[in-house]
């Protein structure tokens, strides 16, 4: 009752939630309460969350935030919300987020911009959330969900927890089913948790990660107790700091950040060394073409016919068209244009070839760096959360937002960002730690000493 009266007072200007679900929480709620008087409850009995409206949701409309999608009800639930409904947790509703997926800003969204709790310190001005899981963040900051789920394509749970001054993790690519997930680049959509600290992303993601047969790229490994982890200390951990994270250009109060980091982690034991990862400035033009080529083939199937919107029309190609054009908002239909285009005889060698041969070279620079190194710390992004006006007309300046967090995408180990400080304007700025394959629990482990 507490969060669903604060959605009702706060999230008309916030705009995290594109639905939320009162009636089914209020049952799920009670049903947990008599669970608990049984002593019965699930590890996440009677906790309210956020869902990113990604996931399908069995009866509840799921839209990626996309017009073409304003009607859908999925007749099945997602395997991650499946896991978590399990544990006995209560859906508040469904969270705002670029459409399909497709953004750093939450800007994109059909259902509307969501606006950051957080402001610059004097000022009313309204800043973005970070996305695309910009709603599940927001929501978390400001009290509207004790966590959230979250997906990360090329840094989407990780950037919009760092604009919002909250911790979050996307495991390794495997780690969580995408099985009823809505796929944006399906070899690097990894669901994620987001919440207010490590201990409770280490414990939603035991619930939400695990073995699905119905996902062939999800791994059947043992989920550990990551919350375990928390408290094992960094003594005698190798801490690598990639050169290639440091541009010139970088901003000093986010250089200042991540020394403070570095400054941390030695004081707790552990030993900060330089590392390299000498192709970390392929990571954005590559990210750029395979998550693109592997979002127009994903979408390809909306197409007004199976379901979803349609607007009908007098033959068959119309149909797809006005369909088309009427369901999708500008950045999907960029990077349809674009995904079509680096896929297309004569341009497939040129381009999605040689991106995925750079993709290999990218993950062997992580495979060696972590033949020396246990765990890697850099910045999460390179700015602050900025306003909604601020937002640069040129896409390519707004996809340079994600310059550290697509590399360990691409590579699909394991990253988190957890809240570090904050600037000169009073806003919050994340830490990133990336880990070894499977081992998030070294990730929990080095990110508590820095909370
Ligand atoms: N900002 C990146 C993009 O626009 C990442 C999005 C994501 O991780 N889903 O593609």
């Amino acid at each position: 009752d507490h969060h669903l009266s604060a959605i009702e007072k706060l999230d008309g200007e916030i705009n995290s939630y594109i639905v939320t679900t009162p009636e089914k929480a209020r049952e799920a709620a009670q049903a947990a309460d008599a669970k608990l008087a049984k002593g019965e409850g699930g590890a996440l009995c009677g906790i309210p969350l956020g869902i990113k409206d990604l996931f399908c949701t069995d009866g509840v409309q799921t839209t990626a935030a996309s017009n073409i999608l304003r009607q859908f009800v999925p007749p099945y639930e997602s395997t991650v919300t499946h896991n978590l409904l399990r544990d006995d947790a209560v859906f508040l509703g469904k969270t705002n987020l670029d459409e399909f997926a497709m953004g750093s800003t939450n800007m994109t969204s059909a259902f509307g911009a969501v606006t950051n709790p957080w402001q610059r310190d004097g000022s009313s001005t309204k800043l973005v959330p970070g996305g695309s899981s910009g709603g599940s963040a927001a929501a978390v900051a400001a009290g509207l969900a004790l966590g959230a789920t979250g997906t990360d394509t090329g840094g989407s749970i990780r950037q919009p927890a760092a604009f919002c001054g909250i911790a979050g993790v996307k495991p390794t690519y495997g780690r969580c089913s995408r099985f009823g997930t809505i796929a944006f680049a399906s070899s690097l959509d990894q669901a994620g948790p987001m919440a207010r600290n490590l201990e409770d992303c280490a414990i939603l993601l035991g619930s939400m990660a695990g073995f699905d047969p119905k996902d062939s790229t999800c791994v059947d490994r043992p989920v550990p107790r990551y919350e375990d982890a928390l408290n094992r200390g960094v003594k005698g951990m190798r801490v690598g700091i990639p050169k290639e994270y440091r541009p010139d250009n970088l901003p000093a109060e986010i250089a200042a950040l991540w020394d403070q980091g570095i400054a941390w982690l030695r004081e707790a034991g552990a030993e900060p060394v330089e590392t390299s990862l000498p192709h970390t400035k392929y990571g954005l033009p590559t990210y750029y073409i395979v998550a693109l080529a592997e979002a127009s083939s994903n979408l390809a199937r909306y197409d007004g016919v199976r379901f979803g919107e349609r607007v009908p029309a007098d033959s068959l190609d119309a149909l797809y068209e006005a369909t088309r054009h009427a369901g999708f908002g500008e950045e999907v239909r960029r990077r349809i244009l674009m995904g079509t285009y680096v896929l297309s005889s004569g341009y497939y060698d040129a381009y999605y070839l040689r991106a995925q041969k750079v993709r290999t070279l990218i993950q062997r620079d992580f495979l060696n760096a972590f033949e020396n190194v246990d765990v890697i710390l850099t910045p999460t992004a390179p700015s602050a959360a900025f306003a909604h006006n601020e937002r640069p007309t040129d896409p390519v300046q707004v996809y340079l937002n994600d310059v550290f967090t697509v590399p360990a995408s691409m590579a699909g180990v394991p990253a988190l960002s957890l809240p570090a400080g904050l600037d000169h304007a009073g806003l919050p700025l994340g830490l990133q730690l990336i880990g070894r394959y499977f081992d998030e629990e070294t990730l929990f482990a080095a990110g508590h000493v820095m909370e």
